[in-house]
């Protein structure tokens, strides 16, 4: 199905959408506003259809799987592939909602201001560009485009969650009024889809309200609201796979927008989706001794998380210590025995980096 893959790394800055801009200049792309650093924010429309989809992707900026399988449609439309739910929506997209957060590769914009609880106050100029275009726009859904961390679990043992949704709640009741309704079924419908690759992959999210979250604001707007979160997959830290994924995930969305396919599906069946719990760490070593406040435990288990760096301008995994114990209620994406590799004592400190791992590069 896929024509053309979007060639980028995970640190996706705002140059790369502008290179995308310029290299396919007969797409309608325009400069929605600017932000706070004065970057501008694209948006692009496409389709002619009167069922209107609003999307927005990397409102945090270090989270780019889904702008890059956005680009890589908007790359296969413009190749001609033909989408024929396109003869019954119109997709408003904004690629890149936080090009000062992708440029630093932090999830909060220029301000330090998490955009995703500023739907409220609305404080930011990207926060009042993405209301404005809500308002003028009046969609008939929205997606929120987002991605996860490393350590969500799909159900309380389950395999890492490569993609997690959320049909966000309209009210602290959490009450089910039909358009939110229609975010579940549609959700449903999008997991049934990719069930063959993702089978036990799929999550869900704690529906809590939040009014200052940008799909609570628009769920009690009525629109029905799907939040997407693009996750881990294994040995896929640059997110290659897991964005090829949600380019699916995304078909599958207009799909069912379009043909009003997902009616078939129920609440009960978004509710059997999994809720994420944090799991995983990236690395577990196994029965090593520790040396912490000058006492040395032996037979633990140490969990060590990557933290992203940016370094000359590449991503890097950093390792850092996380937590340790003889009976730690945490799974590794890898599992390291004890070996000679591995100091006879690990002295542990809180968040510190694990000199004797290597940092990973892609
Ligand atoms: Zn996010």
């Amino acid at each position: 199905m896929i024509v053309y893959f979007c060639d980028m790394a995970r640190y996706c800055p705002p140059e790369q959408v502008e290179k995308f801009v310029v290299r396919h200049s007969k797409l309608p792309f325009k400069v929605l506003g600017l932000s706070e650093e004065n970057r501008p924010i694209y948006v692009i429309s496409i389709g002619k259809g009167p069922i209107k989809v609003m999307l927005w992707s990397q409102m945090h900026g270090n989270e780019s799987s889904t702008t890059r399988a956005l680009l890589s449609f908007l790359a296969d439309y413009a190749a001609g592939t033909d989408f024929p739910f396109l003869n019954q929506l119109q997709l408003c997209i904004i690629p890149q909602l936080n090009p000062d957060g992708a440029f630093r590769y932090q999830r909060y914009n220029a301000n330090a201001v998490d955009l995703n609880r500023d739907a409220q106050k609305l404080t930011q100029s990207e926060s009042q560009l993405l209301e404005q275009l809500f308002l003028s726009f009046q969609p008939d859904y929205a997606l929120n485009l987002h991605g996860q961390r490393t350590f969500f679990a799909a159900g309380p043992s389950g395999l890492p969650a490569t993609l997690s949704f959320l049909a966000p709640a309209a009210d602290t009741n959490r009450s089910i009024p039909p358009h939110r309704l229609q975010a579940m079924q549609i959700i449903a419908g999008i997991a049934k889809d990719l069930e063959l690759d993702l089978k036990g992959r799929i999550g869900r999210y704690d529906d809590s309200y939040n009014p200052n979250c940008v799909g609570d604001r628009f769920t009690t707007a009525g629109v029905p609201t799907i939040l997407f979160e693009v996750g881990h997959y294994p040995d896929d830290y640059q997110r290659n796979i897991a964005t090829q994924f949600v380019y699916h995930a995304l078909l599958s969305c207009f799909q069912h927008m379009a043909r009003q396919s997902y009616n078939k599906y129920s609440r009960h069946d978004y509710e059997a989706l999994p809720e994420n719990h944090k799991t995983y760490v990236d690395i577990l070593l196994q029965d090593v001794s520790v040396l912490d406040q000058g006492k040395t435990l032996s037979h633990q288990d140490v969990a060590i998380q990557y933290l992203e760096e940016l370094q000359d301008g590449k991503l890097v995994w950093v390792p850092t210590f996380h937590s340790y114990g003889n009976d730690l209620a945490l799974k590794g994406h890898k599992t390291i025995k004890r070996n000679s590799k591995i100091p006879n004592t690990i002295v542990f400190i809180p968040g510190g980096i694990v000199e004797f791992l290597e940092n990973i590069t892609y």
